[in-house]
């Protein structure tokens, strides 16, 4: 074991009892470990990667918030406290998280036993628990006070700052790679529009500020062994600021796509509208009655925003000479943007469809 890991299990208590350490789990941004203490149970340990997150002391503010309000609605509703929710297990000195020598920023959760993680989406049954798990999520925090959670990752889905950079992408073009894509650039600036709608809503008050997820990928997600059933909403790194609509919209853009994000042959993208249909359900049966009638109105447009989002991401990462996003391929953000192009052409097909299958929950 690193002397650094030795440092930061002293600084919980039962540090003797250690019985086992080993890495654990699929997670590809922390290093997540498992502990076994003898007599006192299971425990996740998780060193936060500080090169995603620049300020994880403010990210630790907001789970600690975020789960010690979950834990009494939680109770105050009937459930369990220490399997619903993520629970922080302070160190010796009452802290929710330990500042190593290092400077790297550490936690502990209660290690949530007799769950299932599952990796992908393989039926509609699983992805209506998925969009119940996140609903709930929304609506046990609908009376959270949003304003004291910190943005964790500036303008995380603020579409119009984005849109802003995609067309400083385009100008500054530094490997000339804009003019033979000029089609998929096109696409997005003659869609402009989308880049509004939220920041609009937002500012006219329609719509309110809640606290998003932000990464509501399937395996963010620990379901009960026996009863298949979604327990726990886990990974809370990116809780911010931010409207139902993108959780809702991002679920659908990678969960109900037919494809793969970078699928090559595009006769194979588009939406799988009996996955929208279960995700709807599952989201909007746990979270319906907390959001006002123009925030369900426009979940259906969170997942055209958040695909376009995506899309003016990976195209405008290509154009940029593939900076941000891994690639393990030639053109791989290319074909990333050009998945998002397809997707989003086949919702636009789908939209009264999609509409009205959100609208039957107002
Ligand atoms: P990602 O790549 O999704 O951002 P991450 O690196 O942020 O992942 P987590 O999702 O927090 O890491 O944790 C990794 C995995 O560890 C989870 O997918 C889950 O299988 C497991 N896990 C995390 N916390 C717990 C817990 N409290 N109880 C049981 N299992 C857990
Ligand atoms: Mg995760
Ligand atoms: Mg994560």
């Amino acid at each position: 074991m690193k002397s650094s890991v030795i440092e930061v299990l002293q600084q919980y208590n039962n540090f003797t009892k250690l019985k086992e350490f080993s890495e654990y789990g699929n997670g590809h941004i922390n290093d997540t470990y498992l502990l076994d203490y003898e007599g006192s149970g299971k425990v996740i340990l998780q060193k936060i990667n500080k090169t995603i997150f620049k300020e994880p002391k403010k990210l630790m503010e907001n789970i600690a918030l975020v789960t010690s309000f979950l834990r009494d609605k939680i109770e105050k509703n009937g459930g369990d406290p220490d399997r619903e929710t993520l629970n922080l297990i302070k160190t010796k000195d009452g802290q929710s998280f330990y500042e190593d020598s290092k400077g790297d920023i550490w936690r502990a959760y209660n290690f949530i036993a007799d769950t299932i993680c599952y990796e992908q989406v393989t039926n509609a049954k699983e992805f209506y628990e998925s969009g119940y798990a996140f609903g709930n999520f929304q609506n046990l925090l609908a009376d959270f006070p949003v304003n004291k959670l910190s943005e964790v990752i500036k303008n995380f889905h603020n579409t119009e700052d984005r849109f802003a950079t995609f067309k400083a992408q385009i100008n500054e073009d530094p490997l000339g790679r804009a003019k033979t894509v000029k089609e998929e650039i096109d696409f997005f600036l003659n869609r402009e529009e989308y880049t509004h709608i939220f920041n609009r809503a937002l500012a006219n008050n329609e719509i309110s500020l809640k606290v998003t997820h932000n990464d509501t990928k399937l395996n963010n997600i620990l379901f009960d062994k026996d009863t298949k059933k979604a327990l726990c909403v886990i990974d809370l790194d990116t809780i911010m600021p931010g409207v139902a609509a993108f959780d809702f919209g991002d679920s659908i853009r990678f969960g109900a796509n037919k494809g793969l994000e970078d699928e090559v042959d595009l006769s194979k993208v588009g939406l799988d509208i009996e996955l929208f249909k279960a995700f709807t359900r599952g989201f909007l049966e746990a979270c319906g009655k907390s959001l006002n009638k123009k925030e369900i109105e426009l979940l259906h447009m969170g997942a055209i925003v958040m695909t376009y989002e995506c899309g003016i991401r990976f195209l405008g990462d290509y154009i940029a000479g593939d900076k941000y996003f891994k690639i393990a391929r030639e053109n791989h953000n290319l074909d990333r943007a050009r998945t998002q192009i397809k997707l989003i052409s086949d919702m636009e097909e789908h939209i009264e469809e999609m509409k009205k299958i959100v609208e039957k929950y107002i």
